[in-house]
């Protein structure tokens, strides 16, 4: 039976392909089936997660602090004991076997019975031991998945699998960069999460928000994602089929014929010329910056090299890692913004969930608070610093104290290189997001401080209009157009503008063509998008004018009519 599902579209496109569904719950793992050649491995594959964390496991309790509670090493030897035991272990490789399925599945299903059976013991204390079980399992599946090999793998990628998932993590959706979903869709989410951020870089429709299609799809449905519309189209009869491969086929030419603007310089109808920068996520993520003519990287969100795994990337990988795009980009400038950790991008022993995460221990005010963390990676930036133009981009400041105590430690990194004897640019631009309206409002203090500013418009509006940027029930309040939004972005361009101090965008508000006027109008003349995102923009720049843009910009400025402001914009990109 076809049937439709409605949701948010939070990334453009039409993808058609049979539904793969990921598992329900916390541990979110995709099902997939394991040809008989390869069933052993993927049993070899469990017991190395296993053995991994049976070391992960001892090497935590030879270092338990000295003034962790007693508890601690009797907790330690439960989950161990859970770990051998072979209701665990052994059953877990004989499904595999039997269902010819991969290892996550398998071990899923097999901790969703062994939690069943818990549940109905009466002894209390044994149905706590449910936790530890969730917890060890928990240990496993990252271990498998961040070991790459358990990553939801369509079983063949040419047929373009959708993976329908009730939530997907942004640490979920960088390991799809190596494998081809055509696309993804989720009950939970909002546009500007980082999940759908990570959509958007994949060039993949996406829809978010769709409330129940996780549990209405069944494994295999044949669907159509209107990543435009934000509709999932289940089943569809044939002639809805074939209206949908036609404009699939007319999308894809359409982003074809944009190529050829690939090497065409970003300048607009009276001459003003633009720069567009490509933000990334993992270093591969060049090639594609590149395909699409970014002239700079002007965001590279260094905590996605953190995720999904289970130690914490060390300072000559981190090196390897930040050179890798400094040299790929060949003089171009980089912008690599130090860990912005917390909210949505949580990473288990480094950060806490909080009460209110989007508010507490994040980003900049997690480095300083973990000055040892922050240093090894200044390190690495500042040793890339010698093979090319690098600026180091603090994310989530709010005061000026914090720019200081940025600067000491980056100072302090510096004396170590030279103790050390490491080469490094003594230069390195210091620049800062503008993110809180704290430090929109106070920007004079940070000119003094900072070499170049960047805004991002993502959390800026989240803090600005108090709506969490990872809520769905809340994002039809999330507006760019929002006039305090506007005025903030107004007061920042214009203000960074007359101190002569360099300013982008790199929300997402700076990849959305509907605004590109509107920005041009408010005086930014870089912006940093994802690179799937850049051409269209560099299309409408290059049908724009600024003195026309600028005239209708001021009408809006003047208005706090939600109404006049969505006319007027109207009226500037017709
Ligand atoms: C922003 O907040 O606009 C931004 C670019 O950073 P992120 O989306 O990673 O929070
Ligand atoms: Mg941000």
């Amino acid at each position: 039976m076809s049937f439709t599902v409605h949701g948010i579209g939070v990334s453009d496109g039409i993808a058609i392909g049979p539904a793969q569904l990921a598992a329900e719950g916390q541990l979110e793992v995709a099902h997939y089936s394991v040809p008989p050649s390869r069933v052993a491995e993927e049993v070899v594959r469990l017991e190395g997660a296993l053995a991994a964390v049976r070391r992960e496991l001892q090497d935590l309790k030879a270092h338990i602090p000295a003034h962790a509670p007693a508890e601690l090493e009797a907790f330690l030897d439960v989950h161990m004991m859970i770990l051998a035991d072979a209701t665990l272990s052994e059953r877990t490789a004989e499904l595999i076997r039997s269902q010819q399925c991969n290892a996550e599945w398998a071990l899923k299903q097999q901790a969703d019975a062994l939690m069943a059976q818990f549940d109905r013991i009466g002894d209390s204390y044994m149905r706590e031991r449910k936790a530890d079980v969730r917890q060890v399992v928990e240990r496993v599946l990252k271990s498998l998945l961040g070991h790459g090999n358990g990553i939801p793998v369509p079983p063949s990628p040419e047929q373009g699998n959708i993976l329908v998932a009730h939530d997907l993590s942004p640490a979920d959706v960088v390991q799809f960069k190596q494998h081809p979903y055509a696309s993804f869709v989720t009950d939970v989410g909002s546009a500007t999460s980082h999940t759908a951020i990570l959509a958007r870089s994949l060039n993949i429709p996406c829809i978010m928000a769709l409330h129940h299609a996780r549990q209405l799809i069944r494994e295999g449905d044949m669907l159509i994602v209107d990543g435009d519309q934000g509709v999932v189209i289940v089943n569809p009869d044939s002639p809805v089929l074939a209206e949908y491969r036609l404009r699939r086929r007319e999308w894809e030419l359409g982003r074809q014929k944009l190529k050829r603007l690939r090497t065409t310089a970003a300048t607009t109808l009276d001459g003003t010329p633009v720069e567009l920068h490509a933000n990334i996520e993992l270093p591969e993520d060049v090639a594609q910056a590149q395909e699409n003519g970014a002239t700079g990287i002007g965001l590279f969100r260094t905590e996605f090299l953190f995720l999904k795994r289970g130690d914490l990337p060390d300072e000559q990988e981190q090196f390897e890692a930040y050179r890798k795009v400094v040299m790929a980009m060949d003089g171009l400038p980089i912008t690599i913004r130090t860990l912005d950790l917390g909210a949505d991008k949580q990473l288990g022993g480094i950060t806490a969930s909080g009460t209110n995460p989007a508010l507490g221990l994040r980003a900049i005010r997690l480095c300083l608070a973990e000055p040892k963390l922050f240093i090894v990676q200044l390190r690495a930036l500042l040793r890339a610093s010698a093979y090319g133009t690098l600026r180091i981009l603090i994310p989530m400041l709010s005061t000026a104290a914090e720019i200081r105590q940025t600067h000491q430690l980056i100072e302090e990194a510096k004396r170590s290189l030279e103790a050390d004897g490491i080469a490094f640019d003594r230069d390195t631009e210091i620049g800062g997001m503008i993110e809180i309206p704290a430090a929109a409002l106070t920007l004079k203090t940070f000119l003094r401080e900072l070499d170049f500013l960047s805004i991002g418009t993502n959390d800026l509006i989240q803090y600005t209009l108090a709506i969490d940027r990872t809520d769905d029930s809340v994002a039809h309040l999330y507006d760019p157009l929002h006039p305090a939004v506007l005025q903030l972005l107004a007061r920042v361009i214009r203000t960074a503008n007359q101190a002569k101090i360099s300013v982008s965008i790199c929300g997402e508000v700076a990849g959305d063509v509907a605004l590109t006027r509107l920005l041009l109008g408010l005086g930014l003349r870089v912006f940093s998008m994802h690179p799937a995102q850049l051409l269209e923009v560099k299309q409408r720049i290059l049908q724009s004018s600024v003195p026309a843009a600028e005239s209708v910009t001021k009408r809006i400025l003047r208005t706090e009519d939600p109404q006049r402001i969505s006319s007027l914009l109207a009226k500037l990109n017709v």
